[in-house]
């Protein structure tokens, strides 16, 4: 919803709540419900998909929890600023609600494209600053908190490196106009593959990184090695600045197939067991 009532108090008010609501219900839920999935009611049949061996223990996921809310109110904030800096005429971004312009769902198609590329090169950019050995145990330090991540690491971030997350929206909306159907789908998109990588499961093909095409594209184990190494595999949807920069983790490969491995030998033990 796009709020139009102005910079009196109630009206701003009526802006932040909204956007803390909208942040809340649509995080904890959703990640709420992959970490009930894959964790509680199917843990079973999941567990030969697990990247790591072991679970992850009960602080961890309750540290997430708690520090994912501080990320949301953040999130809200860069929100709420950009409504009031808007209503200022201090900047004016570009959002639309009439279908019918800019060309209509090919520059729809278009945004969605240029938003993705930018927030990639954005992530990768800023992820590898906050690794510099001055900067890192102050903000991304919290992050990393995490070296079995659950879904609900995804939004795990110290209140500065939530900024950083969320603040690459307000460049982009003040150069190119997005329809605001369109900005939801990149949010949601975003949030739901931010899970996805947290995840602590791994669900592509055999293959998928030595592909000449998919290569490209980021696996849940790409990130979740992020996790258990530190120092390399800092993308977000694509492999692209990790290749180019060579920052992907020499053993990247090997791991994935290790763990597809293990999925498929899982299998097999199981269909053994049932013809005995
Ligand atoms: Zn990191
Ligand atoms: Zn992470």
């Amino acid at each position: 919803m796009m709020f139009n009532c102005g910079l009196e108090f109630d009206c701003l008010l009526k802006v932040g709540s909204y956007n803390i609501f909208m942040n809340i219900v649509r995080y904890y839920p959703f990640a709420g419900l992959l970490f009930a999935l894959f964790y509680m009611w199917k843990k079973s049949d999941f567990v030969r998909f697990k990247i790591q061996e072991k679970y992850p223990n009960i602080d961890k996921i309750k540290k997430e929890i708690i520090q994912s809310f501080v990320t949301l109110i953040v999130f809200s904030g860069i929100a709420t600023t950009v409504y009031i800096l808007n209503k200022l005429n201090v900047i004016h971004t570009k959002m639309y609600r009439d279908p019918e312009l800019y060309g209509g769902v090919s520059y729809m198609i278009l945004s969605f494209i240029l938003i993705t590329i930018w927030h990639e090169t954005w992530f990768y950019w800023a992820h590898r600053i906050m690794h510099h050995k001055k900067i890192y145990s102050y903000v991304h330090a919290v992050h990393h908190q995490s070296v079995n991540p659950t879904p609900i690491a995804a939004y795990n971030f110290h209140w500065i490196e939530a900024i950083f997350e969320g603040i690459y929206l307000v460049p982009f909306l003040l150069v190119f106009p997005m329809y605001y159907p369109v900005f939801l789908i990149h949010t949601f998109y975003a949030m739901f593959l931010n899970m996805y990588f947290h995840s602590g499961f791994e669900f592509y093909p055999k293959g998928f990184t030595t592909n000449s095409i998919f290569k490209w594209i980021n696996t849940s184990t790409h990130h979740n090695l992020h996790h258990t190494k530190f120092n390399g595999n800092y993308g977000l949807y694509f492999n692209f600045w990790d290749r180019v920069m060579g920052t992907n983790f020499k053993q990247y490969e090997e791991a994935y197939e290790k763990v597809v491995q293990k999925r498929d030998t899982f299998q097999q033990t199981e269909e053994l067991a049932s013809i005995r």
